[in-house]
């Protein structure tokens, strides 16, 4: 019993360490995009798509970049994939308004590159493992270039 209890509060405790260092490398990503840059223009979107896509070796996969076309207030950048059985896979990158940094570009990029996978109608239990596995891989590249 003394056991089960020990890992109990081992796993408890590995639990709010992962929680609250997830949150602190986001604090410190927003940092790094800030510093990053703005994205201004479609020119600029594309010149950094095929910069960041050289870097990971993403320059066969076909991936489309624009701003959002949604309200400033609720557009999040995203990364949209779209697979086809006889075409295999595209991608489309959306820049929102409120992560319009170029290093949102690298961001989104290693979520391809890594094959992460996000779409409409996953499971809570999806999107938890995505926000605290993925994204933190996804703000480590971004941060560092760390290839998790
Ligand atoms: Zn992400």
């Amino acid at each position: 019993m003394k056991l089960l209890k020990a890992c109990g509060g081992f796993l408890a405790g590995l639990l709010v360490f992962w929680v609250a260092a997830t949150f602190m490398i986001l604090i410190l990503e927003e940092i790094t995009l800030r510093d990053s840059g703005k994205l201004r223009s479609e020119n600029e979107l594309n010149e950094v798509l095929r910069k960041e896509k050289a870097v990971l070796g993403l320059d066969a996969i076909p991936i489309t970049i624009a701003f959002s076309d949604e309200s400033p207030l609720f557009a999040v950048t995203r990364t949209i994939r779209q697979c086809d059985k006889i075409y295999g896979c595209i991608y489309k990158i959306e820049i929102g308004a409120k992560r319009n940094f170029k290093n949102a570009v690298k961001h989104e990029l290693y979520h391809i590159y890594d094959g992460h996978s996000f779409y409409n109608g996953m499971s809570w239990t999806d999107l938890i493992f995505y926000f605290f596995f993925y994204e933190p891989q996804a703000m480590l590249y971004t941060m560092f270039g760390w290839r998790l």
